[in-house]
């Protein structure tokens, strides 16, 4: 018997949802908390007859600890799921310590006047999580989150050590709009119109926005255009994974998708910089959100598959050695299973691992952890039971 209380019902959340749903014997009774009500209101209709789990619901505002904490009081979960934004994170941590219950959540904490994640923030947590005997497990989608586990396993079972780390995120989907983000719009476009990072030698090296590209034959999709991004797992990748010198993070961006963004931070509307309109002040970043597609819209109109991976070079038994770990996943059988897109559907399927992982005590230690620290083997076979199934090739293309 267990309790999840899941926070948000966006696009990652209503994957994890299903799948949960589909996982009843370990999520037998999970409560949809939102901001919006009746969005949880109308999953659980569509879930109804579907599944053993027992759904209830509930109105939440999550930058309220208080509120999020009297909700725990009330429905006494044994797992707090947090896949409602960035910048709920230390409220719904606060809530969870506040009460004596483990989190989980997809990325993290951003503050949102500053374009700038980091983990020091939920890093800091660790003594107290350690000294309430609760869990909190960080960035538990796909990248972060099966990144972490590809690292770890890699270290495991093929390694000795792991000197570098590319890690290639290709989406190969056309939804087509000539611009469209796949998941939370301010959240994608701030990640990306960042400036670009890697961690080389002990030190982090800044570039211009998309400055580095390369191009790369993916497995099942072919040749695309791929660029440098900062990403959040660098951070601790660069920390637990045992002999890394350097570690570097890929995207893939069509033409069409470049030349909007550029056009609108050009303009200004990308900016989170409140401006006076009207005599009101507005972000622009968020008015643009509001004007461009629901990204739980596009599921019905993507087609093409998605392959997320990371290439590994490092030392086994004193010979330098290569590994490729990826999955591919076809945006049209996302939606057919659950009735979202790929991205969505690699987000919250380890998601929903990472909560049975700590419901069930496979993985079970107190304090703050990135998924890296925890045994990835029992992580590594859910995914090939819900979904993600993953392959290895010992020769794959390098990226220079
Ligand atoms: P969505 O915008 O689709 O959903 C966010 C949900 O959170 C909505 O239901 C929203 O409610 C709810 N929410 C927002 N603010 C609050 C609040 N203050 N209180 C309660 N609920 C709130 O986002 P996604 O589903 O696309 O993304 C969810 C998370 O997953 C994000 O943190 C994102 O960064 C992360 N992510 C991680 C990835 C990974 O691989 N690790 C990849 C993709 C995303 P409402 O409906 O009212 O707006």
């Amino acid at each position: 018997m267990s309790k999840t209380l899941i926070i948000g019902c966006g696009g990652v959340a209503s994957v994890a949802i299903h799948k949960c749903c589909q996982n009843s014997s370990v999520f037998d009774d999970i409560m949809i908390a939102s901001r919006t009500l009746s969005k949880c209101d109308s999953l659980r209709e569509k879930l109804r007859g579907k599944t053993e789990t027992r759904i209830s619901t509930a109105q939440v505002n999550a930058d309220k600890t208080e509120e999020v904490a009297a909700l725990i009081r009330e429905y006494k979960p044994d797992l707090v799921m947090n896949l409602a934004l960035p910048y709920q994170d230390l409220k719904i941590m606060d809530a969870c310590l506040a009460e004596g219950v483990s989190y989980l959540d997809t990325a993290n904490y951003e503050p949102e006047d500053t374009a700038k994640f980091e983990y020091k923030w939920q890093w800091a947590y660790r003594d107290r999580f350690r000294q309430a005997g609760i869990t909190a497990l960080l960035g538990c989608g796909f990248d972060p989150g099966v990144t972490g586990v590809f690292s770890a396993y890699a270290l495991k079972h093929h390694f000795d050590e792991i000197n570098y780390i590319d890690i290639l995120d290709c989406n190969a989907g056309d939804h087509g709009y000539p611009f469209a983000t796949n998941f939370n719009p301010e959240i994608n476009i701030r990640e990306v119109s960042a400036k670009g990072s890697y961690w080389e030698n002990g030190k982090w090296i800044e570039t211009d926005p998309m400055q580095i590209k390369r191009v790369y034959n993916f497995p099942e999709i072919g040749e695309r255009d791929m660029y440098l991004l900062h990403h959040e797992e660098l951070e601790s990748l660069a920390l637990n994974i045992k002999g890394i010198k350097r570690i570097r993070f890929f995207m893939t961006f069509g033409q069409s998708y470049l030349t909007h963004l550029k056009c609108l931070e050009n303009v200004g509307m990308t900016s989170i910089k409140p401006v006076m309109y009207e005599g009101r002040e507005i972000v622009p970043l968020q008015f643009l959100k509001a004007l461009l597609p629901d990204p739980s819209s596009l599921g019905p109109r993507t087609k093409g598959k998605t392959n997320i991976g990371c290439i590994f070079r490092g030392k086994k038994n004193g010979e330098e050695k290569n590994c490729y770990i990826y999955n591919v996943c076809d945006h049209e059988s996302c939606f057919k299973e659950v009735g979202s897109q790929a991205v969505a559907y690699t987000t919250g399927v380890p998601a929903m691992i990472g909560a049975e992982m700590l419901l069930t005590k496979k993985w079970a230690k107190p304090g703050v952890f990135n998924v890296e620290e925890f045994d990835p083997d029992p992580f590594m076979d859910a995914l090939n039971k819900w979904g993600l199934p993953w392959k290895e090739n010992f020769n794959p293309e390098l990226v220079d």
